[in-house]
């Protein structure tokens, strides 16, 4: 995990939810798993409450996830909060690929974080909960930051300026 300074971007999980995140990502094998977490804006960052899977419908979800459009419609009247999107790199490792980064602008505008979960070969859990087992999952989380520079009718709009800022991941 890279050990970040300052308050402002930190991201909080509880183990209970990153487990089933790391559930989710097992069972779906060897096809990526994708689906939102729910939460809030908490002090000096974002609280993480809940995970809601979604189904991937990628035409190759072994390589690709596409969130299912139903039920991500269904997630967003459902009252709840999406914070943020969640996927799997089941083959390698939860770092943003070439096609993440282009498909960025789709979420950009939606959610503020970006998390990516890939099997974790050792035992050792991000979990510091004495009580819940080895998540079995490495994960990173990203800050989607959007650049607001551009209008609307420009034509470079369709390429907006979306990166991802490496967040600190705190699973409590
Ligand atoms: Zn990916």
């Amino acid at each position: 995990m890279a050990a970040l300074h300052g308050q402002q971007n930190t991201l909080t999980i509880p183990c209970s939810v990153e487990q089933e995140m790391s559930r989710h990502m097992h069972l779906s094998l060897p096809q990526e798993a994708c689906g939102v977490v729910l939460g809030e804006s908490a002090a000096g960052g974002i609280r993480i409450s809940r995970f809601q899977p979604i189904r991937n419908v990628a035409p190759d979800p072994l390589h690709h996830f596409t969130l299912d459009q139903t039920e991500w419609i269904r997630c967003i009247f459902s009252g709840s909060t999406i914070v943020g999107i969640f996927h799997t790199h089941p083959h390698t490792t939860p770092t943003p690929s070439h096609e993440d980064l282009q498909a960025l602008p789709d979420f950009g505008g939606m959610v503020q974080v970006y998390l990516i979960g890939s099997p974790n070969p050792d035992t050792q859990s991000s979990c510091s909960n004495p009580n819940e087992s080895p998540s079995r999952m490495l994960m990173n989380a990203y800050q989607i930051a959007t650049s607001n520079h551009q209008q609307p009718s420009n034509a470079a709009s369709k390429f907006p300026s979306v990166h991802l800022i490496p967040m600190e991941l705190r699973v409590t």
